[in-house]
């Protein structure tokens, strides 16, 4: 993490945030914001600051939304979010983020909807009114509009993460569908890794007077990263990683 090392501008404790979160941050290893976390979070604290955020993955956008949310679930009993994610792996790993800095608070119910999974334990999960709920645009609208087993007009805040990529994969569709029925949301956070004139234009449709908050060169991927693509079988995946 190179990068994000090298940009670390001020403490977490600067911030504002609730002593638990602090403690969880720090026993997590993170000790200070990266520059989008420094740029997110005050306002995120702000209540109904809408944010569009352009910051590629890398740059720590995850803790951007994840930690300010978490202040506000710990401090108002009525707050509840929902995340949409592009993909089943990132809806997982935002999750993750969210049941390490929620660890003690055990009355705090998460629910993870996405596709592929079986929808046994989702129902179980929303039926305990969960205040945390990350999925895929594709399950959770089925458990909205087919199953009618979530009430979106019960969350206050949502997370669109990664919505350039969710245009791409055509789920824009869904998104409208879902946003339709959220009647009490109060704040709205959108993130995405390039900011093209499609981008634009559902922030408009979606974010009232958002902040912008810009990080890094967002017109093409981080030079730190490359990306790489192997053919194989399934079975060779795991030498191949290892080589
Ligand atoms: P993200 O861009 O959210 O996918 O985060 C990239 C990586 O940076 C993840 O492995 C995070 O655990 C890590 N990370 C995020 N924020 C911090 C922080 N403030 N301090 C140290 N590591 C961080």
């Amino acid at each position: 993490m190179a990068y994000i090392s090298t940009l670390f501008m001020q403490n977490f404790d600067n911030l504002t945030l609730p002593k638990p979160i602090l403690e969880r941050l720090t026993r997590m290893g993170f000790h200070k914001p990266t520059p989008i976390q420094a740029k997110a979070i005050p306002v995120a604290l702000e209540s109904g600051k809408d944010i569009l955020g352009t910051a590629q993955t890398g740059t720590g956008k995850t803790g951007a939304f994840v930690i300010p949310i978490c202040a506000k679930l710990l401090k108002n009993q009525e707050d509840a979010v929902l995340v949409l994610t592009p993909t089943r792996e990132l809806a997982v790993q935002v999750m993750g983020v969210f049941r390490k800095l929620l660890l003690r608070d055990s009355h705090l119910r998460t629910a993870l909807l996405i596709g592929g999974a079986p929808l046994g334990r989702q129902l179980k999960a929303l039926n305990a009114s969960p205040r945390v709920i990350v999925g895929t645009p594709g399950r959770v609208y089925d458990h909205i509009s087919n199953h009618r087993t979530f009430n979106v007009g019960k969350i206050t805040l949502l997370v669109l993460d990664e919505m350039d990529l969710m245009l791409d994969r055509g789920f824009d569709v869904q998104v409208a569908a879902i946003m339709k029925g959220m009647h009490g949301l109060k704040q709205r956070f959108m993130f995405s890794a390039t900011l093209s004139a499609r981008m634009e234009a559902i922030a408009k449709k979606y974010l009232k007077s958002p902040t912008r908050l810009r990080v890094g060169n967002t017109d093409s991927p981080h030079e730190n990263i490359t990306q790489e693509m192997l053919v194989m079988a399934s079975k060779e995946k795991y030498g191949a990683l290892l080589a």
